[in-house]
């Protein structure tokens, strides 16, 4: 089969450069367009260049549309709003659609429930290997310690991280409460402040710190009466989450249309 030709959407920001290098040193991937908003300082830039690498021919474009139509696939680690957008042009163009962006509300999951009905989109929180394990772990921590422990979910990232809970944090969220089989959305306690009286039973709690230039630290506390047990995961560099994004789209060409996660990717989906 020739090389999967893929564009990078959000080519100039943290995680589209650190997209450039991964489809620059992955085997049968081509970088085959790279796109930023219209009016982005970066326009007209050669991608290699910007992202590290020696020059590459590919300039960065705003025209995301042609972009899509001569590629089998997207890499986009963007913003909720682009992400909307760039939804609708893969599902017209049927190439994979590989989502990073996190911060995505409910109405936005339902619009990609829609387009996966005509495209294949892997999306999740987190593209790392070792955070989807450790989904994977929690749900199964949560399932056989029960509710006498309760359910803490600790997130530090750098100091440019512009949605809490960390997209990360809700996915250890989501797997705590699948553990436990109930829904996280009734559960969740995303914030505390002042006197909030004693912590609700069942409540899963999520505390957020912001600062300096932290990849991504999750931890998952099970506190019991007299033990506790913690799961946690460091990452330490955005190369790990580029590398999964890139694995995702090898995986999703080909596949028939639907919203997929990274643990369908990884083979550790229930
Ligand atoms: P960033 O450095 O701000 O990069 C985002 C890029 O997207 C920027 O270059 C931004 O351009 C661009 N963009 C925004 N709207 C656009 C549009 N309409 N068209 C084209 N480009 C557009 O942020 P980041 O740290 O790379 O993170 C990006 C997203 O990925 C966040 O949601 C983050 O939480 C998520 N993330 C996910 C994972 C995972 O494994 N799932 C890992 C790391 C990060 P401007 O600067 O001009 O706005």
């Amino acid at each position: 089969m020739s090389d999967m030709r893929l564009v990078v959407v959000g080519a100039g920001g943290r995680m589209g450069r650190a997209l450039i290098r991964a489809i620059d040193e992955a085997p049968g991937i081509t970088l085959s367009a790279a796109v930023e908003r219209s009016g982005s300082p970066f326009l007209g830039e050669d991608a290699g260049i910007l992202a590290g690498l020696s020059a590459s021919g590919i300039k960065l474009t705003d025209d995301a549309l042609a972009a899509f139509a001569a590629a089998d696939g997207v890499v986009d680690f963007t913003a909720p709003q682009a992400t909307r957008a760039f939804a609708e042009l893969a599902a017209q163009a049927r190439i994979v659609h590989v989502i990073g962006t996190t911060g995505l509300e409910p109405e936005d999951i339902a619009r990609l429930d829609a387009a996966a009905n005509h495209a294949v989109i892997v999306r999740s929180g987190n593209m790392s290997l070792g955070v989807n394990l450790l989904g994977a772990l929690t749900r199964k921590v949560a399932a056989t310690l029960g509710s006498d422990f309760d359910i803490e979910i600790v997130e530090m990232h750098h100091r440019h991280k512009v949605d809490a809970p960390s997209g990360t944090a809700l996915l250890l969220g989501d797997a705590a409460a699948a553990g436990r089989e109930v829904p996280l959305a009734e559960n969740a306690v995303r914030v505390r402040d002042g006197h909030t009286g004693p912590r609700p039973e069942g409540a899963i709690g999520f505390a957020t710190l912001r600062g300096g230039s932290v990849v991504g630290d999750h931890t998952v506390i099970f506190a019991g009466a007299g033990e506790r047990v913690e799961l946690a995961h460091k990452a330490e560099d955005r190369a790990i989450f580029a590398r999964g994004a890139v694995r995702a789209a090898l995986w999703g060409r080909g596949k028939k249309p639907g919203h997929y996660s990274m643990a369908d990717v990884l083979g550790i989906a229930d």
